[in-house]
């Protein structure tokens, strides 16, 4: 048996009129949302290159190319079904996932179950496996002036 590690981290700035979408959970009464070409979720963005990068196959921006206009507006948990499905087709399966999220707002621990479960199911994996923490920039730096969302991940994969 085998087994490979992979990190991830993205960052989103996050402005008026965005739906904020992180982990496949929509806030909606959050007054900004995370900018980018995509929804702009960087919560999938940081596990499908924690993923990729477990698998050797690249990153996000190799697969889904920001200059694509097929990924405009497109539904990261959709992006992160089509980089598990490269990564199965290796023939890896998760062991388990652990994600940090930085940011002032929106408060992620209401919605942390739900999180994980459309996750697990994106990943064909259990909510025990995946794990979420989320903490604040404690008005330090860009996340802690409420500027950007950050979002750190590390997946374990084995292959049998
Ligand atoms: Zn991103």
């Amino acid at each position: 048996m085998a087994m490979r590690i992979g990190q991830g981290w993205d960052r989103h700035r996050l402005a008026p009129g965005r739906p904020c979408v992180l982990g496949g959970v929509t806030f909606p009464d959050f007054p900004v949302g995370p900018v980018g070409h995509s929804d702009a979720d960087a919560v999938c963005h940081a596990i499908i290159d924690a993923v990729l990068g477990a698998a050797g196959l690249g990153d996000i921006g190799d697969m889904f190319p920001d200059t694509d206009p097929a990924f405009a507006g497109a539904d990261s948990r959709d992006l992160l079904a089509t980089a598990w499905g490269a990564v199965r087709e290796l023939g890896w399966y998760l062991v388990n996932l652990d994600v940090v999220i930085i940011c002032e707002g929106p408060a992620i621990s209401p919605m942390r179950e739900e999180m994980r479960a459309k996750i697990a199911a994106t990943l064909g994996s259990t909510a025990a496996a995946v794990n979420i923490k989320a903490t604040r920039g404690e008005g330090m730096g860009p996340e802690g002036r409420g500027e950007c969302v950050t979002v750190q991940a590390v997946a374990l994969l084995e292959d049998a």
